[in-house]
């Protein structure tokens, strides 16, 4: 029998990373010493008060049935006062908050929600992939807006022609921003609320990285900005913040009513989070939050390692602020591709090539700072070594 596969599978991008893949499992194969900095996952542990917790919540017998489809309400509570003492944002926990199964998965069905086919998403370029392939998974298209070195990073929305801004159902945004470290502030969140109210287009803000910040920088919620509310959500997650990315906890904060509609859509797909991870996730956000402040210190260590080394090479990456990502040019005559493959062959050093998150990320490539920073200072000794 031919197993037919349905459109939107056909539809969807080759894998760019294929190539790399091959090549690394070749190098490791031959005994090359591979330093992998293309993974964004934690390498540090999950703070242990947290895994305490999830051992006693897990021996609890009522914590073994099916979870509440919306989160738990002790959880969705403790959000709200985590934004409140975080943000100094005020959330009903019953109507502006919603457990998810890490970010990615409410993300993902976002436009399950809001999209009808032929409808339009604006979505950035470079970004995270999830949001346009579950917009074309919902019979959607993307419009890309372009993020440059010149704008810092952020779309340039005036430059949206106004019949796409008319079509378009979601905008997508997220800083600090991955692949490109970039930040926004509260002028630019501004123009984001104004440009929604005029189309009539829901914002989707992917705040995953608001606590991993360095230099004393805090960066802000969206729903910091008056109106934000009336016209968006936020997603975060346990996942980067409190090194849980195998955890699967996150939420979405915001609009009730789109809130609503996303929950609509996962009461038929999902059965929620398992009660014992969401009181460990009660415990991450409600205990002392210095383990937060102690990895921001190691990333900045690491971060300055990696970026004087790149410097020392003649590489010029901007100094991120915030993620654990390096947004690095690549060398004059290089594609991203070609960049990453000759890291890999010179120096068995694993990055990502910017064009893989979409074409406006050609002329670079993300380091992620996911090794000790012994392992990147012998990475940055390799470096040095390769004849550009
Ligand atoms: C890591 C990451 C997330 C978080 O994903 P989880 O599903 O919560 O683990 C969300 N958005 C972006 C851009 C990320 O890099």
């Amino acid at each position: 029998m031919i197993i037919d596969k349905s459109e939107r599978l056909k539809q969807l991008p080759p894998y760019l990373f294929q190539e790399i893949d091959r090549l690394k499992a070749e190098l490791i194969a031959k005994g090359v010493d591979v330093i992998n900095l293309g993974v964004g996952d934690p390498d540090l542990p999950t703070p242990s008060h947290i895994i305490t917790e999830l051992e006693r919540a897990a021996r609890d017998p009522v914590n073994h049935q099916y979870a509440s489809y919306s989160g738990m309400d002790d959880f969705k509570k403790s959000v709200a006062g985590w934004y409140k003492r975080r943000f100094n944002i005020e959330l009903d926990a019953r109507s502006e908050v919603l457990t998810l199964i890490g970010s990615k998965e409410g993300i993902a069905h976002l436009p399950l929600a809001f999209i009808n086919p032929g409808d339009l998403s604006l979505v950035p370029s470079p970004a995270y992939p999830v949001y346009h392939i579950t917009t074309m998974f919902a019979g959607g298209e993307s419009y890309f807006m372009p993020l440059k070195s010149e704008n810092h990073f952020l779309p340039d929305l005036k430059a949206i022609p106004s019949g796409i801004a008319h079509r378009a159902k979601l905008i997508y945004i997220n800083y600090p921003n991955n692949p490109t470290g970039a930040t926004a502030e509260r002028e630019f969140f501004r123009q984001v609320i104004d440009f929604a109210r005029e189309y009539k287009i829901l914002v989707c803000h992917d705040a995953a990285y608001t606590e991993m910040a360095f230099d004393g920088y805090q960066p802000m919620s969206f729903l910091e900005l008056p109106g934000a509310k009336e016209v968006g959500i936020e997603f975060h997650s346990l996942s980067k913040t409190y090194n849980m990315t195998g955890w699967r906890l996150g939420f979405a904060v915001g609009n009730s009513e789109a809130l609503n509609g996303l929950g609509q859509i996962k009461s038929n797909i999902d059965s929620g989070v398992f009660n014992a991870i969401q009181y460990a996730g009660i415990t991450a956000l409600e205990a002392d939050q210095s383990c937060i402040t102690e990895m921001q210190k190691v990333y900045q260590e690491r971060r300055d390692i990696l970026i004087r080394g790149l410097r020392k090479i003649g590489l010029n990456p901007q100094t991120p602020r915030a993620t654990f990502y390096v947004w690095c040019p690549t060398p004059p005559g290089y594609k991203s591709k070609d960049f990453t493959t000759l890291l890999l062959r010179q120096t068995g050093i694993v990055t990502t090539p910017g064009s893989g998150f979409g074409a406006a990320g050609e002329g670079y490539i993300r380091m992620a700072l996911t090794v000790n920073k012994e392992r990147i200072g012998e990475a940055v000794d390799r470096m040095l070594k390769i004849s550009l």
